[in-house]
């Protein structure tokens, strides 16, 4: 299964992935939004690897302690739409991973859970140019993956190749939510930062767990 050690790795690589793409990532966002799109994730990712590390911290006994770590810091520490989103993701996720560690069944779970927590804050569905085109092809490619019988790995192989393809997907797209939504059709033709960064979110995870 995936442990509390691959939590802590997921987070550390997230940390590095958002760094390197920390560039690309704001010029995606200077496409379609306000441009600070990498800065606020990078700021949020780099709190959290300093409340990863700071001495004296609570044991992490549960995945679901490492992720709720997560939530909280992206909360108070990235401003803008991305911010409350992934931390209500990583916050719902967290409440259902409380175990030492996840098997296949669990990855699903969280990811559902993460799923879940950007649409009841965001009201966004699929096709509308968000994060949202990244996460819910790799729930369902996900869910597909653990019914079929595969390891925890090959789930997120599976989550992390459906983010990836889902973001690509979301050039064409006309943006309906969002500040990229002000922009109505000159939307269209630019990836969507936050599907972008989601790709990266669990690409790490599949990093992390090889
Ligand atoms: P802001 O737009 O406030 O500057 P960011 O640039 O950090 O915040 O994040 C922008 C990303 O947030 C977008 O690319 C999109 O993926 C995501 N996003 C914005 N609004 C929503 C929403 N209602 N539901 C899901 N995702 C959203
Ligand atoms: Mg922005
Ligand atoms: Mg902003």
């Amino acid at each position: 299964g995936l442990d509390v050690a691959w939590a802590e790795r997921w987070v550390r690589r997230t940390a590095d992935a958002v760094a390197g793409a920390k560039d690309e990532l704001t010029e995606l966002d200077r496409q379609i939004g306000d441009g600070d799109h990498g800065e606020n994730l990078n700021r949020g990712f780099q709190a959290v690897l300093a409340k990863l590390d700071e001495p004296g911290a609570p044991e992490r006994a549960d995945v679901g302690d490492v992720l709720m770590l997560v939530a909280t810091t992206l909360m108070s520490k990235v401003g803008g739409a991305s911010g409350p989103l992934y931390g209500t993701a990583f916050l719902r996720a967290a409440k259902r991973s409380a175990r030492p560690s996840i098997d296949e069944s669990g990855v699903v779970v969280l990811l559902d859970a993460a799923l879940e927590g950007v649409t009841s804050r965001g009201k966004a569905q699929v096709g509308e140019k968000t994060m949202v085109d990244a996460l819910a092809p790799a729930v369902e490619a996900a869910t597909a993956a653990a019914d079929a019988g595969s390891d925890p790995v090959e789930v997120l192989r599976a989550a992390a190749d459906a983010a990836d393809a889902g973001a690509t997907g979301t050039i064409p797209l006309v943006a309906t939510k969002g500040r990229a939504s002000y922009l109505g059709e000159r939307s269209a033709g630019h990836e969507d930062p936050g599907a972008r960064s989601t790709a990266l979110l669990l690409r790490a995870a599949l990093d992390a767990a090889l």
